[in-house]
């Protein structure tokens, strides 16, 4: 394989460099502008005379597309039923009538709404289609507009191919691939000379893209030849490889016309540029082609559009909102934490970041208590036994930071279950035991590109909030029952909404059907009895589940209405197997001493099994040996709540910009004197309050008291306390709350008991709402 990529590799940089040779031996006097179009740098807005790769590509294109009229002419007419969403049947005729007919027909704001057609949803026909193309047979017809997800996704994507038109024109690039992802689009392409974009270019290629939206170009679809494909993009080193690696010999596929753009690509897109109204880009980076850092270095530009002025401001708007929140700007304002280029992906927690942290940890402990949940303390690093046993070794490793000790190869551990299981497995366990939820704050190490790396979002050190339940088949639904109200008590407190997915057995399970169908009977018995009880709707997800458990995937929604995932809930029949976990029944006997004495044999050679393990795997787990009469194996659900820690403080500095809740605030409360002479009092207050565990800071320095209010304002500090000679003479308070703006004025007097009684009252019943 390794020869293989090199030799792509290879040909994919000698066809480059030939590239930049010709693009280097064009006479740059030649290129001229039109008149007006010059860009700020004095460069024309577009190479005159074209890439020459352009008309070569049309030529090939028109020649058969002719070809092609000519058989869809051929095509025996008959008459079809599309069946709309509403039931309403229209009669039209094969290769002629298009779903842009039938839009049109109903109305034409509905046409000129519509972005893509979607026929027989549901059934294993069902494909997204071009407005304008005809229909070959009858079909279930849906209209699609940009609110639907697969809209949105087609309307981006077709901007993708308008930025690659664009880019094309002004720079003579090789493109590469332009997907929509998830707030837009990119397009990914080589420059001559492995030239860069740069900032300058956005304004000239918006100037383009606006012609090209203006000229209304149709998106043409021709299906060629995998040597007509060659053929046509054979200038283009990338184009090249994808087309050789990705499509069979012998067969055909599609490419889409728009102006002089021609691409390789399967569709669906707009029916022509003028649907999209609003264009703009957003950013440039560079990439490897693939991915991978041996290839050659690429330019990515990513863009972002809409049908409509409204749609583009809101999400300026957005942008500019989340921009302010970023985490890792608030995080260093607050003086939260950092990092490090010495560990990258390794966050450094300062004091103010710690008490959060501390303060989540403390909030779960609690619940914890409450919840039956016992907590354990596992090791950081394995002989690579453990993860062979467990299976990560043959599908994880890469991920893993593996080392030597002793000649031998370990790990830092990913994740806590293995361990979990040997703690489970290493005495006799009696059905009496069960449920077992082991709690575990562990140290994880995950091997991330340094280039994934980002904030707190994404890390190579983390802690999760996470546990292990060990439990009988039987106990399931109530388990999973708990968890849903132990969602909604730790999401509820920071003000989240959640909505829950079931992704149920996929092809290429482990186990038994008729294990499946159990548990699957019982996740969905506790996800109906949660909507039932309020808990909101749930979503089923067929065929997504992990193949060795089905799961239940939690999504919260943040302030700005972004969705994230924390939370899982993952049943697993696999690891208890491979662990050859097993509990006494109410049937059992416990084992004689003489049984007992034989585990150490077989654990012995459990270590040597890992070499089948690679090759049938899923074989040698099913040929386990099952536990002996009056034994059975227990489920293991795995779950974690705030997911990382790390990640999940990310979420929430976001989700509150910085204003914490009190009882997770590490700036509760700043008190500062009214004059240098009742000092002596602010330190008194000060200390009355951290006697309680309330982070109380003071402002002694001299300052003037305007400008300590407003430092203490702008540091989001809940309350600042006031205090002059009258305060201290009454023993008392004048406070100010952050989210009150009427008390910013002049605060309200209160005795210092009592404040003091109501912020500790505030903190310990975690209230959202800042108010005493
Ligand atoms: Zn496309
Ligand atoms: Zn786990």
């Amino acid at each position: 394989m390794a020869e293989a990529v090199k030799d792509a590799v290879k040909e994919v940089t000698d066809n480059v460099k030939n590239l930049a040779v010709s693009g280097e031996a064009k006479p740059k006097k030649e290129k001229k502008a039109k008149k007006g179009a010059e860009t700020g740098d004095g460069r024309p807005l577009e190479l005159s005379p074209p890439a020459a790769f352009i008309d070569h590509r049309v030529k090939i294109f028109e020649q058969l597309k002719a070809k092609y009229d000519e058989e869809i002419a051929q095509k025996p007419r008959e008459k079809i039923e599309i069946t709309l969403g509403d039931g309403k049947v229209h009669v039209g005729e094969s290769w002629v009538t298009s779903p842009a007919d039938i839009a049109r027909g109903i109305s034409k704001s509905l046409f000129e709404r519509t972005v893509i057609a979607r026929l027989d949803h549901g059934t294993p026909d069902e494909t997204l289609w071009d407005l304008e193309r005809p229909l070959e047979k009858s079909c279930k017809l849906e209209l699609l507009d940009f609110d639907h997800e697969e809209g949105k996704r087609v309307f981006w994507h077709s901007s993708a191919h308008i930025l690659g038109e664009a880019s094309e024109r002004r720079f003579g690039c090789d493109l590469c691939i332009g997907p929509p992802i998830e707030d837009g689009f990119y397009y990914e392409m080589a420059l001559p000379e492995k030239a860069a974009v740069e900032s300058s270019d956005y304004k000239p290629l918006e100037t383009i893209v606006s012609s090209i939206v203006k000229e209304k170009q149709v998106f043409q679809r021709l299906s060629l030849s995998k040597e007509d494909l060659l053929e046509m993009f054979k200038s283009n080193p990338y184009k090249q490889h994808i087309i050789k690696d990705k499509i069979p010999d012998g067969t055909f596929t599609t490419v889409y016309r728009n102006g002089p753009l021609i691409d390789l690509c399967r569709g669906p897109h707009v029916p022509h540029t003028g649907r999209i109204k609003q264009f703009k880009i957003m950013k440039n980076s560079a990439s490897y082609f693939l991915g991978d850092a041996n290839n050659d270095s690429l330019q990515r530009i990513y863009g972002v559009s809409f049908p409509d002025k409204d749609r583009m401001q809101e999400h300026l708007k957005y942008l500019e909102e989340a921009a302010k929140r970023d985490h890792r700007k608030i995080g260093k304002e607050q003086e939260l934490f950092f990092f490090h280029e010495y560990s990258p992906g390794s966050c450094f927690f300062l004091p103010h970041g710690m008490i959060i942290y501390n303060t989540l940890n403390a909030y779960l402990r609690e619940q914890y208590w409450k919840r039956g949940y016992q907590e354990v303390g596992s090791p950081n690093m394995y002989n690579s036994a453990l993860w062979k046993t467990s299976g990560h070794w043959q599908h994880y490793s890469e991920d893993m930071f593996t080392f030597e000790v002793e000649k031998e190869k370990w790990a830092l551990k990913p994740m806590n279950c293995p361990g979990h299981c040997l703690i489970f497995g290493h005495r006799e366990r009696s059905y009496r035991e069960l449920p077992i939820r082991m709690a575990d704050f562990g140290i994880l190490h995950r091997n991330e590109a340094s280039g994934a790396l980002s904030g707190l979002t994404r890390v190579r050190r983390f802690q999760q909030d996470d546990t292990h339940i060990f439990c009988t088949e039987d106990q399931i639904t109530e388990e999973i029952t708990q968890l849903f109200d132990f969602l909604r008590e730790v999401y509820g407190k920071f003000g989240f909404t959640f909505k829950l997915k079931l992704s149920t057995r996929p092809e290429g399970f482990l186990g038994e059907i008729s294990t499946w169908d159990k548990a699957e009977a019982k996740l969905t018995e506790a996800l109906n009895q949660f909507t039932a009880e309020g808990g909101g709707a749930w979503e089923l997800n067929p065929g997504d589940g992990a193949f060795y458990g089905p799961k239940i995937d939690i999504t919260i929604q943040d302030a700005l209405r972004r969705d994230f995932q924390c939370a899982t809930i993952q049943l697993d029949f696999q690891l208890p197997q491979r662990f050859e976990l097993e509990y006494m029944t109410s049937e059992a006997r416990p084992k004689t001493d003489k049984e007992a004495a034989e585990k150490p044999k077989e654990e012995k050679e459990k270590h040597d099994r890992p070499k089948e393990l690679a090759e049938a795997e899923n074989e040698v787990i099913k040929k386990t040996p099952a536990p002996p009469p009056g034994y059975a194996r227990p489920v293991m659900i795995h779950r974690a709540i705030y997911g990382s820690f790390e990640r999940f403080i990310g979420i929430l500095t976001e989700h509150f910009a910085g204003r914490w809740p009190f009882w997770i605030s590490p700036r509760q409360v700043m008190i500062i004197p009214v004059m240098p002479a009742v000092n002596p009092y602010v330190q008194e207050v000060q200390a009355l309050l951290r006697a309680q565990g309330l982070h109380a800071d003071i402002d002694i320095s001299g300052n003037t008291m305007q400008k300590k209010i407003r430092t203490a304002q702008l540091a989001l500090y809940n309350f600042i306390i006031v205090v002059g000679a009258e305060e201290r003479e009454n023993k008392a308070a004048n406070v100010r709350n952050r989210d009150d703006q009427e008390s910013q004025k002049r605060g309200e007097v209160i005795p210092l008991d009592e404040v003091v009684k109501k912020l500790v009252k505030l903190r310990d019943e975690r209230r959202l709402e800042n108010k005493i």
